[in-house]
């Protein structure tokens, strides 16, 4: 039993200490790359929820570039537990947020900011919703076990963090809920049930390299090989079957006076289907072997060789993913907020577990413009931002539905 009314009093006296939080966060540049920043980050973290009883644990990255990995965990009275993720970093170098003077900016309802929306606002969630919980469900929040997990390198290839996650994953683990930020469709709140699939891939290109006046015949141009090679690659792309491949860099040959020996190009293919996605990988690998480029003096081909630099497996539809997102539906009724999901093209740590237990993204505020620190004088290129009056019902709607989760046959007043 919940009282919807105490709950959304309880937040919307909370909310001030939220954004102060948020706009603390903010202030800690946090960029993949600023080791420091991002550790600074993880211990300004783990003291905000330290008043709720979680104790801290900081995970090395396999990357010792990067910052740790953290986790915040808090043992209930059972083995039931839910897990909760969002990340540390951010795409912003503090040498953009100097130039661009992008800091924390509230502007009426919108919060500016580096991360305001991706996703120190989804992380500010988790503590209302934490918050909430124990005061309004303290039974409940006393018995069951949470662990929070916050990928320090999300931004970047980070597949150890979800080796970090499995290994909080039991068999009791109800739910694990990314705080990703929501999507909106009009007034529908859409929660995210699937993501993309991502391979990242390289195309190289070796040929012969000749003098390009005295022997031309003698040389297998690489540059004209791969020409040929990415033509090949981009028609793999397939829009009904919701397949892009795109080719995104390309580089080859040194000086003008010779038939280039080399040439490089990279790119991304993405799926949500895993058959889809599998069978474009190996369509693409298969354009691996001789080129039909080849010296017209002796046939010597061009060699292709592809490679996969980096892959996040899809995170396709399936029943338990859906059967969570119908506990945030019956509570958006509940609660008469409009509640729909929607499919990602991008990719989030969800990738890297749903199979492992139910998982369900989209739980952070609402915002917009992420990943954007620009803004122009005209207004129509603006930073990343977060709206500040989305927290209190969505934070309502995530609670709600995390009762529903543990206590099936409650109802609210
Ligand atoms: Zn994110």
């Amino acid at each position: 039993m919940y009282h919807s009314q105490s709950l959304n009093d309880f937040l919307e006296a909370q909310l001030h200490a939220a954004l102060e939080m948020l706009r603390q966060m903010v202030g800690i540049n946090s960029y993949t790359a600023n080791r420091d920043g991002v550790n600074q980050l993880a211990r300004f973290t783990a003291q905000c929820f330290a008043p709720l009883g979680f104790s801290a644990e900081f995970i090395p990255s396999n990357n010792p570039e990067f910052g740790d990995h953290l986790v915040l965990s808090r043992a209930g009275r059972v083995r039931e537990n839910i897990a909760m993720m969002s990340h540390l970093d951010t795409v912003f170098p503090p040498e953009e947020e100097e130039r661009n003077h992008f800091y924390w900016q509230p502007e009426g309802d919108r919060l500016f900011g580096p991360g305001t929306q991706d996703i120190k606002g989804g992380t500010v969630m988790m503590w209302l919703i934490l918050s909430a919980l124990q005061t309004q469900a303290p039974k409940l929040f006393e018995q069951i076990t949470w662990n929070l997990l916050w990928n320090s390198s999300e931004e970047t290839y980070s597949p150890d963090f979800g080796d970090v996650c499995r290994s909080r994953f039991d068999r009791e683990t109800r739910a694990a809920l990314v705080f990703e930020a929501e999507g909106r469709l009009a007034d529908q709140h859409l929660m995210v049930v699937a993501r993309k699939g991502r391979a990242a891939w390289r195309v190289t290109v070796s040929g012969r390299a000749s003098h390009a006046g005295g022997k031309h015949s003698h040389g297998a141009n690489a540059v004209v090989q791969l020409g040929q090679t990415i033509q090949r690659i981009a028609a793999l792309t397939d829009y009904p079957s919701e397949l892009t491949v795109n080719v995104a860099t390309i580089r080859g040959g040194t000086v003008l006076n010779r038939v280039p020996h080399e040439a490089v190009a990279e790119g991304e293919l993405r799926a949500f289907k895993p058959e889809v996605y599998e069978r474009a990988k190996a369509a693409l690998l298969a354009l691996a072997g001789p080129g039909e480029v080849r010296s017209p003096a002796d046939r010597y081909a061009c060699q292709i060789k592809i490679e996969i630099i980096h892959e996040s497996r899809p995170w396709p539809r399936n029943p338990q993913t859906d059967a969570l997102y119908e506990l945030w539906q019956e509570a958006g009724a509940a609660l008469g907020i409009p509640v729909s999901f929607q499919e990602r093209g991008g990719l989030s740590d969800g990738n890297q577990i749903w199979d492992a237990v139910p998982t369900l993204d989209g739980l952070g505020p609402w915002g917009d413009n992420d990943h954007c620190s620009e803004r122009s004088p005209d207004g129509s290129k603006l930073p990343e931002y977060v709206e500040a009056s989305s927290f209190v019902p969505k934070a309502m709607l995530n609670t709600v539905a995390i009762l529903k989760l543990l206590q099936p046959n409650q109802t609210g007043d």
